[in-house]
């Protein structure tokens, strides 16, 4: 975590920030899933649900990136699964979100993103919430036509850091290359081209659309083709 000088924030910035999290401790408990395929909009639409509804947000592509670069034996082990397009094992993301979920920023609950991708992946997420007393209260499902993802996904640029993404041509950053929060370089995915996305669209539409099916009752479709304001205030209605 980087170290802020509370100094050099400003009134305003602090207050509002007092202000959220009091807001935060009259908020309800909410767990939820987004699901769908690759570049259907999840992740820029995660940062929103999470400020408003007081959430931790745990993407396990994002984890499991960090994993990779940090060169750990469990990221050394995800590495070719996720060059070629492929699911990692049930087992290295049910671990990774087994722990996740316990830290403190999840007090509130969470927004799962890219988790689970499997029935299997799923049926052991129910498994260790109800241990836990707890629950999914809604799973929100992505639709965007196939035809439409390539072009998102190979213009997109990400901060690895906090998985924050751009488009080079629907949603610039102010300077090219650079994340508008912090400075720092943008990176293009290895996996983010068009050959490894058809991979991707393959593992989606057989192994994670029957998760859509196991949770049919708490499922709420989006029409995620939509510009992001209408996407967000869909989503907000479905809350
Ligand atoms: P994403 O950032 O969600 O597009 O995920 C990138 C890659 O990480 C995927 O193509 C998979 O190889 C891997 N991955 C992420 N989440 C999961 C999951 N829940 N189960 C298996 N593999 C995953």
């Amino acid at each position: 975590m980087v170290a802020v000088d509370l100094a050099e924030v400003s009134t305003e910035a602090l207050m509002a920030e007092i202000q959220h999290r009091l807001d935060c401790t009259r908020k309800p408990e909410k767990r939820i899933i987004l699901i769908g395929p690759p570049g259907c909009g999840k992740g820029t639409q995660s940062p929103r649900i999470k400020h408003e509804h007081c959430l931790c947000h745990l993407a396990t592509g994002d984890m499991l990136r960090a994993a990779v670069a940090e060169k750990t034996p469990l990221g050394l082990e995800a590495k070719k699964a996720m060059e070629s397009g492929a699911l990692v094992s049930d087992e290295i993301v049910i671990g990774l979100i087994e722990e996740a979920t316990q830290k403190p920023e999840c007090s509130k609950g969470f927004i799962l993103d890219g988790f689970p991708r499997t029935v299997v992946q799923a049926q052991k997420l129910d498994e260790m919430l109800a241990k836990r007393g707890q629950s999914i209260d809604k799973v929100l499902n992505f639709q965007v036509p196939d035809s439409l993802l390539v072009e998102r996904v190979t213009g997109r640029w990400v901060h690895p850091a906090s998985g924050r993404s751009y488009h080079e041509k629907f949603a610039p950053p102010k300077v090219a290359g650079v994340d508008d929060l912090t400075g720092e370089p943008l990176i293009k995915r290895k996996d983010d081209n068009a050959e490894t996305l058809k991979a991707r669209l393959g593992a989606f539409h057989s192994q994670t659309t029957p998760v859509i099916e196991y949770y049919s009752k708490r499922v709420v479709a989006l029409k995620a083709d939509r510009p992001q304001d209408e996407v967000a205030s869909s989503i907000a209605q479905a809350l």
